[in-house]
């Protein structure tokens, strides 16, 4: 499908997906500005992009609001990446993931909101919270834990940017969108900060015990970036798509345990598994999600969505970054 919008803006675009995105978005014939502060992106990620004529990086945090006011100004359209991600930064950094994921939504829709400027704001499946009836659809009741646990304000804040972002639509017509990632997974993404597939790679690829929180029975359902880069341009491209939410994801629910036998099996590694519980693995008293599987009839009605590649592909792709990068 090709972009209808020239000049597009992506924050976080250094991020892991937002790197995907933008290298979509040039490919397509698009003139791309990247607004990151490079806290958990890298400008290593951009590589494959930085001498390209219609790219523009800008170093700033979405907190900025003179740089966020100038880069929305450019733009004909805006991809709002930028968060604080990961379930380990969340537990280490909770006053920095409330600040930058409430805080920047709210500066980045506002200078939206000034021009009319259509805006997609990336969620996640963790405001779904702890319910466990599989599948999630968008318009299911969220179940979030007490507030003591700082796990939940990362669902908290990135429910409050969903509400922002519809209110903008309600209230000033802003052609918006909420798409709510699960478990998007692929190259360039990396392990430091918690996400389970980078860190049983490059664990098998050391031979060293992959790391299984739990008895490993939780399940989740993984998605390929390139799938997940795909559906943010598609419903970008879909006027029906703005003021709805929409689940984006892979399907084939799968525990962890398995997850980590799928990787040693497909490294031809000897690395064993270790069961670490969870109090150890994150330090507090922790609630981990049992399952989590999206709905994805309303993407797939909305754009004809549908996932491409399965898990094989997904741990072969990461596994052949990592042998690269190592
Ligand atoms: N997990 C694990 N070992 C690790 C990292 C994560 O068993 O080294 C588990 C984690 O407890 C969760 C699942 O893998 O049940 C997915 O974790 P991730 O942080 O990738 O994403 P989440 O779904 O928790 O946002």
């Amino acid at each position: 499908m090709s972009f209808p919008f020239r000049h597009v803006l992506v924050t976080g675009g250094a991020g892991f997906i937002g790197s995907h995105l933008v290298e979509r978005l040039l490919r397509d014939g698009c003139r791309v500005e990247v607004l990151d502060d490079l806290s958990t992106g890298s400008a290593g990620n951009l590589e494959t992009v930085e001498s390209h004529e219609g790219f523009r990086l800008t170093v700033a945090s979405v907190l900025d609001e003179q740089a966020v006011a100038v880069a929305v100004d450019r733009a004909d359209a805006v991809f709002h990446l930028a968060a604080a991600v990961g379930v380990r930064l969340i537990v280490e950094n909770p006053v920095r993931t409330i600040e930058t994921n409430v805080t920047g939504t709210e500066t980045v829709l506002r200078h939206a909101g000034k021009k009319g400027k259509p805006v997609l704001v990336a969620s996640t499946s963790e405001v779904y919270g702890k319910q466990n009836n599989v599948p999630f659809g968008e318009e299911d009741d969220v179940v979030l834990g007490a507030s003591r646990r700082p796990r939940w304000a990362y669902a908290c804040s990135k429910l409050m940017d969903e509400f922002l972002a519809l209110a903008h639509f309600r209230e000033n017509k802003l052609p918006v969108i909420v798409a709510r990632l699960f478990n998007t997974v692929g190259p360039r993404q990396t392990g430091t900060y918690g996400m389970v597939i980078p860190r049983f790679v490059s664990q098998a690829l050391r031979g060293e015990p992959l790391t299984v929180y739990g008895d490993g029975s939780q399940t989740r359902t993984f998605c390929h970036v390139a799938d997940a880069v795909e559906a943010l341009a598609g419903l970008m491209s879909t006027a029906d798509a703005y003021g709805r939410v929409f689940n984006v994801g892979g399907d084939g629910e799968v525990s962890i345990l398995e997850v980590a036998r799928q990787v040693i099996a497909a490294a031809q590694s000897s690395s064993t598994i270790e069961f670490v519980p969870f109090e150890k693995a994150y330090n507090e008293e922790f609630e981990d999600m049992q399952r989590r599987v999206p709905c994805l009839r309303k993407i797939e009605n909305a754009i004809g969505y549908r996932p491409r590649h399965d898990l094989r592909k997904v741990i072969e792709d990461v596994i052949a970054w990592e042998r690269d990068r190592a």
